[in-house]
C-alpha cells in the first residue's frame, strides 16, 4: 500500500453521531476524515472538498442515502468519487438498488472495524489506479505534457465556457521547422530530446490561468490561451524556441531549431465550429511556412490581412 493511500481523504455522511464515531474509530489514524450529518451538508462540503472516498449512510431523515448519491453523481466535480453505502442488515433488501445507482460497495452495521478498513483500502487502491490510468491517457508519453486527446477535451470545454462567459480564446498551432532534417542529421534520439526540450520550455513559458500547452502530433504543438496581448504571446512563443539555442545547421530558417506558428484570436467562439477554427489556424501555420518559416502568421480580430510576427 502506497503512502498516498495512507493519506487518503474520506468523507463520512451519517445522521447519527454515534455511527460517525464508530466509523471514525475504525479508520482513525490511517486517513484524513471529514464528516457531514446530512446529504445537503455533504453536498455543500463537496463544493470545496474532494475526498477520495465517501461512506454514505442509507437511512437518513429528509434526504436519504439514495437521494444523496444521485446528487453526488449529478455533480460535475464529485461524480467520480466512489461511494460505499453503510447500512443496517435489516435494510439489505435495498442493496441491489444501491449498486444500480452506482455505489461501489456496501458495509453493514453493526460495523466490524477490520472489514471497514479492508474495504476502504481496496476501494482507495482501485480509485488510485483509475486516476493513474486516466492521467496517463491524457499525457503524452515522450514529452510529459498534455496530449492531443487532452487538448481536444480542453478545447471543447473552453470553447463552451468562453461562449457562456462571453470571453475570447486564442489558439496557436506550432510546427518545428525542418525537423525531418534534424532527425536525419542528429539522429532520432536527439530529435526526441529536442521535442522534450521544446515541450518543457513551452510548458514553463505559458502558465497563466488556464493556459494549455499540448503536443498536437509528431513535431507539432498546440496552445489554448486567453485572447489578449496576441502579438506578445506569438512573439514569446517564437523566442521561447530560438532561445533554447538547439543547433540545427541543416535548416534554411536559422542555425538553431525554430518553429513556424499559426495564431488567431477568437473573441466570440460561439460563432464558429471548433473544427473550422482549428482548420483556419492550420492554414495560418501553412502561410508562416510559406513565408520563410521561423515566424508566426497572426490573424487579429477586425484586421484586414494577416500579420507576420518574426
Ligand atoms: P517543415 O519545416 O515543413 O515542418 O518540415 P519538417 O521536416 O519539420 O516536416 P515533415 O512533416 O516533413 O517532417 C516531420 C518530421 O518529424 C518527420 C518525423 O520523423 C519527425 N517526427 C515526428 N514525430 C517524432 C518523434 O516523436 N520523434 C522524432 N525524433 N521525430 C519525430
Ligand atoms: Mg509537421
Ligand atoms: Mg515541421
Amino acid at each position: 500500500m502506497g503512502e498516498s493511500v495512507a493519506k487518503a481523504k474520506i468523507l463520512i455522511v451519517d445522521d447519527e453521531p454515534v455511527n460517525i464515531h464508530v466509523l471514525s474509530e475504525a479508520l482513525q489514524g490511517a486517513h484524513e476524515l471529514r464528516f457531514a450529518t446530512s446529504g445537503p451538508q455533504a453536498m455543500k462540503l463537496l463544493d470545496s472538498y474532494r475526498p477520495d472516498l465517501i461512506l454514505l449512510d442509507v437511512v437518513m431523515p429528509d434526504c436519504d442515502g439514495y437521494q444523496t448519491l444521485e446528487m453526488i453523481q449529478s455533480s460535475p466535480t464529485a461524480a467520480d468519487i466512489p461511494v460505499i453505502f453503510v447500512t443496517a442488515m435489516s435494510e439489505i433488501d435495498d442493496e441491489e438498488k444501491g449498486f444500480a445507482l452506482g455505489a461501489v460497495d456496501y458495509i453493514t452495521k453493526p460495523i466490524s472495524a477490520p472489514i471497514v478498513r479492508a474495504r476502504v483500502r481496496i476501494h482507495l487502491q482501485l480509485k488510485q489506479q483509475r486516476d493513474l490510468l486516466e492521467r496517463s491517457a491524457l499525457i503524452d508519453g515522450l514529452t510529459n505534457i498534455a496530449n492531443r486527446r487532452s487538448f481536444d477535451q480542453a478545447l471543447s470545454r473552453r470553447w463552451r465556457a468562453a461562449q457562456r462567459q462571453g470571453t475570447g480564446i486564442m489558439l496557436m498551432l506550432m510546427d518545428i521547422d525542418h525537423f525531418k532534417q534534424y532527425n536525419d542529421h542528429y539522429g532520432h534520439g536527439a530529435g526526441d530530446d529536442c521535442l522534450r526540450q521544446v515541450a518543457h520550455a513551452l510548458d514553463q513559458a505559458f502558465t497563466r490561468g488556464e493556459d494549455l500547452v499540448a503536443r498536437y502530433g509528431g513535431e507539432e504543438f498546440a496552445l489554448i490561451l486567453a485572447a489578449d496581448a496576441a502579438r506578445d504571446q506569438a512573439a514569446r512563443l517564437l523566442s521561447v524556441i530560438t532561445e533554447l539555442q538547439i543547433e540545427h545547421l541543416h535548416s534554411s530558417a536559422a542555425k538553431v531549431v525554430t518553429a513556424s506558428v499559426g495564431a488567431r484570436e477568437f473573441p466570440r467562439p460561439g460563432e464558429m465550429e471548433i473544427a473550422d477554427a482549428l482548420k483556419s489556424v492550420d492554414e495560418l501555420l501553412y502561410q508562416a511556412k510559406q513565408a520563410g518559416r521561423n515566424r508566426c502568421a497572426l490573424q487579429l480580430e477586425g484586421a484586414l490581412g494577416i500579420e507576420m510576427i518574426c
